[in-house]
C-alpha cells in the first residue's frame, strides 16, 4: 500500500488513483501526463502486461472528460527484451492513443536507447500525423539538453508533425556523449530551447522547474509564437504549476503503480528539501 509520505511524488497504486488524481489538477487548470511506474524490463510478459494496462487507461481517459495524456518508457515497452518488442508495444500504444482522441509522450530513457527512441517517434508521428492530419492527438518524445546531439536530434526532427519535451537530463550519461555540470546543462538547455522555438513548429515542452528555463520559454513565445507548455512533475512546485496555469498551458506528469517505491526514493535523495520533508513526514508519523 502506498504510505502518506509517497503520495506527494506518486498519484496512486491503480489507474483509478491516478484518473482521481487528474480530475483534482484539472480543477486547478493543470493537465495530467499519467505514467505507469515500471522500466528496464528484461521480459516480454512484463513488457506486454503493461503495454495492456496504457490501452485500458488511454480507452478510460478517452471516455472520460479529463485533460489527461500519458507517458511511456521504451524500456518499459520492451526495448531491453528486443526493439521489434517495443516497436510492436509503441504501435499499440500510439494506436489506442489515436482511437481515443489522447496524446502519447516517449519518456527518454539512458544514451544506449537514444536511436531507438528518436527513430520509432519520428516513424509514428509521421504515422500519425498523415493519419489524422493533426497533430492535436498524436505523439511527443523527450530530448535530454546533456546530450551532445540533442541539436542534431532537433534539427532532424525539425519538420516532424509531434511535439518535443525538452528536459535538462538524468541518467548520469557519460561524458563523451553528455555535457556535465549544472552550468554547461544549464547553457546547453537554453541553446535547445532557442532552437526548438526558433526552428520545430510541432509544439515544444518546457520539461523543468527551473524558473529560468520557464522565463525564457516565455519570451521565446513571444518572439515566435510558437505553441508551447509547461510540464512539471508531481509534488515539484505545485504551487508554480496552479500559477502558471493562468497564463499558459500546464501538464503535471503524474506516475502511478506498484513499482513506486524506486521512483520514491530516487526524488527524495535527489534534492535536500525533499529528504527533509520525507523526514518530517516520517517523525510525524505519516511515514
Ligand atoms: P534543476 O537544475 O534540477 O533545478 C533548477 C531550479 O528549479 C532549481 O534551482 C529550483 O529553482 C527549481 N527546482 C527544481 N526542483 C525543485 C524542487 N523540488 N522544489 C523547488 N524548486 C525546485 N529526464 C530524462 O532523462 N528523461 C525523461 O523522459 C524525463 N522526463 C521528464 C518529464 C518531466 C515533466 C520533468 C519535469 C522532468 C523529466 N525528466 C526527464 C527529468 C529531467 O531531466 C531533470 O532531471 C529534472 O527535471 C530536474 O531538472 P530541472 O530542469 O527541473 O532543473
Amino acid at each position: 500500500m502506498l504510505p502518506p509520505v509517497a503520495r506527494r511524488f506518486v498519484a496512486g497504486e491503480s489507474a483509478a488513483t491516478v484518473l482521481e488524481h487528474t480530475r483534482q489538477m484539472n480543477d486547478g487548470g493543470v493537465g495530467v501526463i499519467c505514467n505507469l511506474l515500471g522500466e528496464h524490463y528484461h521480459d516480454r510478459a512484463a513488457a506486454d502486461r503493461d503495454t495492456g494496462a496504457y490501452e485500458r487507461l488511454l480507452a478510460d481517459i478517452g471516455a472520460s472528460d479529463l485533460r489527461a495524456c500519458v507517458s511511456v518508457k521504451p524500456s518499459q515497452l520492451g526495448l531491453y527484451v528486443d526493439e521489434s518488442v517495443f516497436r510492436a508495444n509503441l504501435a499499440r500504444v500510439v494506436e489506442a492513443g489515436a482511437d481515443h482522441g489522447v496524446f502519447v509522450w516517449i519518456d527518454m530513457e539512458d544514451h544506449t536507447t537514444t536511436d531507438a527512441t528518436v527513430d520509432a517517434f519520428e516513424y509514428h508521428a509521421s504515422e500519425a500525423g498523415e493519419k489524422r492530419g493533426t497533430v492535436a492527438t498524436g505523439v511527443g518524445v523527450c530530448l535530454q539538453a546533456n546530450r551532445k546531439r540533442t541539436p542534431d536530434d532537433i534539427e532532424r526532427l525539425a519538420d516532424c508533425p509531434g511535439k518535443v519535451r525538452l528536459v535538462k537530463g538524468a541518467y548520469d550519461p557519460p561524458p563523451d556523449v553528455a555535457y556535465t555540470g549544472k552550468s554547461r546543462v544549464d547553457e546547453a538547455y537554453r541553446d535547445c530551447l532557442c532552437q526548438l522555438f526558433e526552428t520545430f513548429s510541432g509544439g515544444i515542452a518546457v520539461g523543468s522547474h527551473d524558473p529560468e528555463m520557464i522565463a525564457l520559454a516565455a519570451d521565446l513565445h513571444n518572439e515566435y509564437d510558437t505553441p508551447y507548455e509547461i510540464q512539471m512533475l508531481m509534488g515539484v512546485r505545485e504551487n508554480a504549476q496552479v500559477d502558471l496555469a493562468g497564463v499558459c498551458d500546464v501538464w503535471q506528469y503524474a506516475p502511478y503503480g506498484s513499482s513506486w517505491p524506486a521512483y520514491f526514493w530516487r526524488r527524495v535523495l535527489e534534492r535536500r528539501e525533499n529528504a527533509l520533508f520525507a523526514l518530517r513526514a516520517i517523525a510525524k508519523g505519516k511515514g
